[in-house]
């Protein structure tokens, strides 16, 4: 006696719905998409209790006629494909024709529709699977669907629903997307009968990613990204970068938009790591915004149920293209961080980074060091920040050490250049419009590892005999460390010599890090060599190397310099790759304005 039986089609399409309806916010996703598909380009969804009660959704898209009304809640049923050459080559955001059907099998639906050229709407009522027939209604032309009491006769899946709260973040996520992928859709969200947003049908993307993410835009939003832009190849990248001063602890700001579609994808992210690297620290993830457009036939959108991955059917141009068009456009833009002297200190907490905190001292004091030598000067004077601002003499000007310029072809006003070094530490130099003040050691590091990198790069690190060996001890395993990485060990001018048992003697060292002691240095360097995964391919280990290095060769803090070294400094400074950002990604200049000071000193 046979044990297996063929599920009804109501069991069918409750399975089913497993896959696209996880809750009440991918309800949401796929009757926006679906008003979408339809044309609408408005949209209004409402929600009660999280979605749990009541989801709405209203478009003025192209309608269903009274057959089609009827049709749309069946099981593979989609106006959207017809052959299997259809699915080379997806345009719409729905396709499988299961959306509906799943949705009518765990709730109670009403959906409400009128075609353009008709005078009469129709509806009909689904409640857990048992369809009424359609009947005359009234209503505007396009579509409106309600569901109610999502999973009401699933208790297992009812009780993993979140609350009212955590249900309405994922919808507000859903409906975020959607609205940042579609400018000239208008879109409204209501919740318990509260308008949560209202977005209007011609805003351009920094309009809507300013009312969507307030917390991205303090002070100016627009100077917060960076936009890039390429075209190649059969791929159009538009990208708003975040800059590192906005990055985040987590991916979760990282929108990838394909043809209009939200998507995740691996190599994408990857790439996008790849190209803030040595911009960000490592745990750090940048906002950004990018929207890729290419040929529905070089990529399969039928891998998941939810079709948010796809499958590119060549990931690797998609790849280099898009590291290419984003690092590119970060290494050509000077990313200083601003100093935010105006914003008020509550809308500053909701960055946590401790760099903010830090630019946050840095900002008072600095406050505080011109207030006490304020230049005497005239209102007039300072209305007009390009002449030589702080030109008077003034008590405390003996501590600014002036000099002439190394580099004429800096911008800098009248063939002067002023700074101080502040705490042994920071150097506080006049610029055109205001003031920076440096990280001396994140800077040097910066300067010293792009130089040790050249160099690297033409071949091999030149290198200096030491007077008088310096030896150290080691273990086996370390000196066969020492030997499977000798190509390594030379090409970083590194000159070692057996020296008894156990131990070695550094005889030659790398010109470019005199400053640091030879044996630590060698010994991290097999530290650095010991721990290193064996996946981690060779330049991300030379790298590393190089880091170490400059870190180790670099000015300190607490380092007292003389002007010409400060003026060395920032000469390499003008003639670094990006002298804004520490090997390791930490700001290594800040900068303020004279119309921030101006602010701050009420001034204006
Ligand atoms: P799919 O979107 O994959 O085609 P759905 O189950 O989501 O499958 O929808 C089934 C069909 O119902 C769609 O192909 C479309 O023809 C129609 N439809 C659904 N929603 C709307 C709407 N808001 N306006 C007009 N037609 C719609
Ligand atoms: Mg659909």
């Amino acid at each position: 006696m046979g044990q297996i039986v063929i599920l009804d089609q109501n069991m069918v399409n409750m399975i089913a719905a497993g896959e696209v309806v996880e809750r009440p916010a991918s309800v949401v996703k796929e009757l926006m998409e679906n008003s979408i598909d339809a044309g609408a380009t408005k949209i209004t969804v409402s929600v009660e209790d999280g979605g749990r009660k009541l989801i709405s959704v209203t478009d003025n898209g192209c309608g269903m006629d009274g057959e089609d009304l009827a049709r749309a809640f069946e099981p593979h049923t989609t106006s959207k494909i017809k052959t299997s050459t259809d699915l080379r080559g997806i345009s719409t955001l729905g396709f499988r024709g299961e959306a509906l059907a799943s949705i009518g099998s765990v709730a109670q639906v009403r959906a409400v529709s009128r075609t353009r050229d008709s005078t009469q709407a129709n509806c009909i009522e689904i409640d857990c699977g048992n369809k009424n027939s359609v009947s005359p209604g009234s209503g505007d032309y396009g579509t409106t669907i309600q569901v109610r009491d999502i999973f009401y006769k699933l208790p297992a899946r009812r009780k993993f629903l979140r609350t009212a709260n955590t249900e309405m973040t994922h919808i507000t996520e859903q409906l975020t997307r959607i609205a940042l992928a579609n400018g000239n859709l208008a879109l409204t969200l209501i919740a318990n009968e509260r308008e949560i947003y209202r977005l209007s049908g011609n805003q351009d993307l920094r309009q809507r990613i300013a009312e969507l993410f307030p917390m991205l835009s303090v002070g100016a939003s627009e100077n917060n990204f960076i936009e890039a832009e390429s075209s190649e190849k059969g791929l159009h990248i538009l990208a708003l970068l975040g800059k590192p001063g906005i990055s985040r602890t987590s991916g979760k700001f990282q929108y990838i938009f394909l043809n209009g579609r939200f998507i995740r994808d691996k190599f994408i992210s990857h790439a996008i790591k790849e190209a803030y690297r040595g911009l960000l620290e490592p745990n750090r993830f940048p906002v950004v915004f990018l929207f890729i457009q290419m040929p529905y036939e070089d990529y399969d959108v039928n891998v998941h149920p939810t079709k948010i991955e796809v499958r590119f059917y060549n990931s690797n141009l998609v790849h280099s293209q898009i590291l290419g068009c984003i690092r590119e456009k970060l290494l050509g833009t000077n990313l200083e961080a601003q100093a935010n002297l105006s914003a008020v200190p509550h809308q500053k907490s909701t960055f946590s980074g401790s760099a903010l905190v830090r630019d946050q001292k840095i900002a008072d004091a600095m406050a505080e060091f011109f207030k006490k030598h304020r230049p005497v000067q005239t209102q007039q004077q300072f209305g007009r920040p390009l002449e030589k601002p702080f030109a008077a003499p003034h008590p405390g000007a003996g501590q600014i050490a002036e000099s002439r310029p190394s580099h004429p072809a800096t911008g800098i006003s009248l063939g002067q250049r002023r700074f101080l070094q502040i705490h042994d530490s920071f150097i506080v130099a006049q610029t055109d419009d205001g003031f920076i003040i440096i990280d001396q050691h994140a800077l040097h590091e910066r300067i010293i590892y792009e130089a040790l990198r050249r160099r690297m790069q033409k071949g091999k690190l030149e290198s200096q005999r030491l007077l008088i060996p310096e030896s150290f001890e080691l273990t086996e395993a370390q000196g066969e460390i020492l030997e499977s990485n000798a190509e390594l060990i030379e090409k970083l001018g590194i000159e070692l010599v057996p020296f008894g048992p156990k131990t070695m003697a550094i005889q030659a060292f790398p010109t470019l890090l005199a400053k640091a002691e030879p044996c630590d240095f060698v010994q991290d360097l097999i530290d650095l060599l010991e721990r290193r995964d064996a996946g981690a391919d060779a330049e991300r280990l030379t790298d590393e190397i190089l880091n170490m290095a400059a870190c180790k060769a670099a000015i300190k803090a607490g380092q007292k310099l003389t002007d010409s070294e400060i003026e060395q400094l920032l000469a390499d400074k003008e003639i670094a790759e990006s002298p804004s950002r520490c090997p390791h990604g930490r700001p290594t200049t800040i900068k303020f304005s004279i119309s921030d000071l101006e602010k701050q000193f009420k001034r204006t």
